[in-house]
């Protein structure tokens, strides 16, 4: 996997700047969960989304999640990512199939619905921080541009893509970027940036002409004075476990576990994130509940 994150600022950090490449991710997350192509989009932008955004962090056990629910047929997206930009993540109905738009794009805002947008941040307070705003479009950058700029005060301008192999039905780019005016930048620097803006085609398009993350924010913030701060891998990676799984198990508690084991059949917990399959035995079953104290 050659997916990553390029950070970056320009103009004398009056802007911050983000962009990814992240085939992988969106790859991974279609096999895991067997999603339709218009599900694999909207899944894959979000995940595109959580990468960056994760990345923004600044502790290693800092987790950020973001959530749509929406009244289309996906029902929700749900995304969580760290701060090494690890990401997983799912869709509520995995099997949507929904008709392309007229300029034959995948209809993701159709398959979203309307609906809301929730970021929370678990930074290691007491409480973590969770802000949510209405979505605008469903096409999930617009929505997440309207949450910078209400919930978070920050004009932003997010792009998100996901182009399928329509042969294959596999991902065959996936990417996007995130760039940030900071409270300080200038009129004149706001007028040059949403010119560029302005300017650019689909982010898909950039990478299917080869263009590297890199290339992408150089196209943007070339003439603006723009550093390369650093790099770093993304991955689709779910941190589930039989032990962690285990330890759900023994939380339902000793009458829900009784039944379970006078059923005398084994029992199969999926993780959502990941849809990995665990199976626990009635023999196992009847271990728990001894560990079990209510
Ligand atoms: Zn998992």
């Amino acid at each position: 996997m050659t997916d990553y994150i390029v950070r970056a600022a320009a103009a004398d950090y009056q802007i911050r700047a983000f962009a990814a490449t992240t085939k992988g991710v969106a790859e991974t997350a279609r096999k895991a969960h067997n999603t339709s192509p218009v599900a694999t989009a909207a899944l894959g932008r979000l995940l595109t989304a959580g990468a960056m955004m994760g990345s923004m962090m600044k502790g290693a056990d800092d987790v950020l999640t973001l959530k749509i629910k929406g009244s289309g047929p996906l029902g929700g997206i749900t995304v969580t990512a760290d701060s090494s930009a690890d990401v997983k993540g799912y869709v509520n109905n995995p099997m949507v199939l929904i008709h392309a738009k007229p300029n034959g794009k995948l209809d993701v805002s159709g398959a979203v619905g309307k609906g809301e947008l929730t970021v929370i941040r678990d930074i290691g307070m007491k409480e973590p921080y969770v802000g949510q705003t209405a979505l605008v479009s469903g096409e999930i950058a617009e929505d997440l541009t309207y949450y910078y700029a209400v919930s978070e005060q920050t004009p932003s301008s997010v792009a998100l893509g996901v182009l399928m192999d329509k042969d294959t039905n596999t991902v065959r780019q996936a990417g996007g970027f995130i760039i940030q005016l900071m409270p300080d930048a200038s009129e004149e620097v706001i007028s040059a940036l949403e010119k560029r803006l302005g300017e650019i085609t689909s982010v898909t398009a950039l990478l299917e002409s080869g263009m590297t993350p890199e290339d992408i924010l150089k196209s943007l913030l070339g003439d603006m004075g723009l550093q390369i701060l650093d790099r770093m891998p993304a991955r689709f990676h779910c941190n589930c476990s039989k032990e962690r799984v285990r330890k759900a198990v023994v939380s339902v508690g000793r009458k829900e576990l009784e039944n379970m084991i006078a059923e005398g059949k084994p029992i199969e917990v999926n993780c959502h994130f990941c849809n990995t399959n665990y199976e626990f035995a009635v023999e196992e079953l009847r271990e728990i509940l001894t560990e079990c104290d209510h």
